[in-house]
Parts: C-alpha cells; structure tokens; sequence
C-alpha cells in the first residue's frame, strides 16, 4: 500500500516529458513540489524525445559497429537530458546534480545494448539526497566490469527507476509519463476504456508483454522481485497534481497483488497484432518430430507463442499450428524449410491476418468461467476461434485480424469494465 506520507520517492520522467526546456520546466515544478514537501528525492530521466533514435541512426550511417562505442553513443541523450533538467532546478535554487551511470556506479553485465543489472550502489546518491541534493540520474545506463558504458535495450530508463528505487529503498517509484495511467483496454480502440486505479505486478507484465506499452516489462519483473510499488502518472495532466498534500486518485499503482482489494475478476483486456500463424499440413504423426520443429526454432532464437496440434485422422499423419511474432515469420519459414529432408511434410501455409486478444485478471486464480465468458461473446459477434492458450491469469485468442476491435469491444463490456456512459 502506498502510504500517503511516504518519505522516499524515485521520481522518473521519460522522453516526451523531457521533450523541450519548456517541458523540462514542467517537470521541474513536479521535482520542486516533491522537494519541498519535504521528501528525500532522486529523480531518473530518459533522453529528450526522438534524441535516441538520432544517435541509433547515426551509428547506424557507419555500418556494423562496435557494440561498446555504439552503447557510448546512444548513452549521451540521457546525459544531455539530466544536466539540462539539474541546471533548471539549480536556477531556481534548488540544490541538484547530474549523475551519470558510470558516476553511480550501476554495474552492469558486457551484454551491450540489452545489458542487465548486477548490482547499484547506493553510496553515492545516498550522500547527495543526505546533504539535501537531487540527483537527476540518467537512465538507461550502465558500467561493466570492463569499464564500459553499456546501455539496457529500448525504453530502459524505467527499469533504472526501479533499480534506483530498490537501493535506495525508496517507498515508491513514480514513472511520469504522456498517459495518465494504465488503461483497461487501448482507448484509442475502445472508447470506454477506463483508467485501473491499481493493478498487479503479474498483470501489469500480460498488458505490458501485449502490447500496452506504458512500462518496460523488465521494470516491472524487477519491482515484482523487490515488491517496489510503481505508479505511472502523467507530466502534463493538471489533475495530478496534490492537493494540499493530500494523494487524490492520482495515477495507476502497480503493486502487489495482495494490495489490490478490488473485487474484478478480469482487469483488462490486451491485444496484439504483430502476429503470424503458420501450419504445416500433413505431417509425420510419431515421437520425436515436434521436439525436432520447435527445437530448432528455439535454437534460432524464434519465439513461439501458440502452438495447436489436431488429432491424427488416420494415426499417421497430422497439421500443426503455431504463432511467432510477425517479424520472424520469414525466419521461421526458412527453418523449417531446412528441415524438410529430415522431417516429412506436405506443405506450410502461412497468415498474416491474425491477431491475438487476451483477457487479464488476478481473479481467473479463483473464479471459474472466465474462458467461457470469452468464447461466448466471441461468439455472438460471429468471431472464430483459431487458437487458444491460457495461464493462470489469462486467457487469449487468435482471431482474423479484421475483427480485433469488434472483439476488444465487445469483451470490454462483457466483463464490466466500460466505464459509466
Ligand atoms: N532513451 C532510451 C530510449 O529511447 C531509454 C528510455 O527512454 O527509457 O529507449
Ligand atoms: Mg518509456
């Protein structure tokens, strides 16, 4: 539970609230309302919006490069970003300074560019916030062992948020972003989506892996592990703000589950449609080939999702079907192409037009016939099934692609999450 006189918060702003020096002021205000409300503050930045992209581009103009020198390139937005918002708080007189991951040091593992954490001093910070200084840290950075920059993959500021709340022992990490919070469903798919006034970590993972893209899933498992409660909040809302001190409705808490004591069964609904679907028809019904397919995709680093196999008719042969990510399509085709000597098929049908939607909620652990719910208004909108796979706190589907919305619609107020009209 987040206490509304919480003493420690890492506050973290991403790119688009850094975006200009007038957004920059903006956040500032939010830094200065923490600060003198007497909270002991550190504050994570992303780099200003589109800074990233730059710098990838212009590494990537040189062609195959050092993996090491491009992780010191793409790091530098975020150093730009955090002097810029230090130097803001400083002209208002207010104590800040910029830290940069080495200068931490956050260490990390050599993988650049997807690096992971190892291990986050605290020392340091802890003697500026002591002495009363914010540290505006950038995000998204690292040290190896080797005395390297290296960099956490896209979107990696949050989880340095969360790494920085965790060693500091903060009693919330608060994401500002351009969204006020997380959404039962897209709203830009379904108008009456509504904002979730508390999620779990476990489910906050399903929506993030499926596409609601407020946090980088990897922030989220690393909270998770800690039990660091996130709230994602908007820069800009006016609404946000504190009142008199005092926390209004502000923002999606993203906590643990046992935090949450709201008695919805399904919390969200999630989509993708990055999906691709391939069957191989008419294939050797006997031990061993199943393990050979997804063997070797798995070993050529496919992801695969979905996987259906239908009863053999005649005990020989039979079409399996499985779903990988739309961009790994075409890898997983000339895999299996190769395989065509050692396995016997007829031959692959490919599809695009799929999509996947998924219902989300902590309360499928206790309660029976949320899948039947689904499938029946699948149903009644006339919408075919072509796949499913559930887990403890989920259930999805593949449907043709023309039908997403319709679907995500019509689930939205089949489980009671629409918003009152
Ligand atoms: N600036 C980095 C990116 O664009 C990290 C972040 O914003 O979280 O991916
Ligand atoms: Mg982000």
């Amino acid at each position: 539970m987040i206490d509304k006189n919480y003493s420690k918060i890492v506050m973290k702003f991403g790119g688009t609230s850094m975006a200009d020096i007038e957004k920059i002021s903006k956040v500032a205000d939010h830094v200065e309302r923490e600060f003198k409300n007497g909270k002991k503050v550190a504050v994570v930045v992303s780099a200003m919006s589109g800074e990233t992209d730059r710098l990838i581009n212009l590494v990537n103009a040189i062609g195959p490069v050092d993996k090491s020198e491009r992780d010191a390139v793409i790091s530098s937005g975020e150093q730009v970003s955090s002097a810029l918002l230090a130097l803001t708080l400083k002209a208002r007189n207010i104590p800040a300074t910029s830290v940069q991951g080495w200068q931490i040091p956050l260490r990390t593992n050599k993988m650049h560019g997807s690096a992971r954490i190892l291990d986050v001093k605290s020392k340091y910070l802890d003697q500026l916030i002591t002495k009363n200084e914010i540290p505006i840290i950038a995000g998204f950075q690292g040290i190896t062992e080797e005395n390297r920059i290296s960099t956490f993959g896209r979107g990696g500021s949050d989880t340095t948020a969360v790494a920085i709340a965790c060693s500091l022992k903060a009693d919330l990490c608060d994401i500002y972003t351009d969204v006020d919070g997380v959404y039962t469903s897209d709203p830009r798919i379904v108008e009456f989506a509504q904002k979730i006034s508390k999620i779990s970590f476990e489910e906050m993972l399903e929506m993030a892996s499926q596409g609601a893209k407020v946090l980088q899933t990897r922030s989220v498992e690393l909270a998770m592990s800690y039990n660091m409660p996130i709230r994602v909040r908007s820069t800009f809302a006016e609404n946000n703000f504190e009142k008199k001190n005092k926390t209004i409705n502000i923002g999606t808490i993203v906590t643990n589950e046992d935090n949450i004591l709201e008695d919805k069964v399904v919390s969200g609904i999630a989509y993708s449609k990055n999906e691709a679907k391939i069957t191989i028809q008419n294939l050797d019904d006997k031990p061993g080939v199943a393990a050979q397919i997804f063997g070797n995709l798995a070993k050529e680093g496919v992801n695969v999702d979905m996987i259906v196999q239908n009863i053999s008719a005649d005990g020989k042969h039979t079409d399996l079907t499985f779903t990988v990510q739309e961009t790994e399509l075409k890898n997983a085709k000339s895999i299996l192409d190769n395989l065509k000597s050692q396995i016997n098929f007829h031959k692959l049908i490919e599809s695009k037009d799929i999509a996947k939607v998924s219902v989300i909620g902590v309360g499928m652990r206790s309660h029976a016939g949320v899948a039947a719910e689904m499938f029946s208004t699948l149903a009644e909108k006339g919408i075919n099934i072509q796949a499913i796979t559930t887990s403890e706190i989920k259930v999805s589907v593949i449907i043709d692609s023309q039908y997403i919305e319709l679907a995500m619609r019509a689930l939205h107020s089949a489980y009671g999450l629409d918003k009152k009209k």
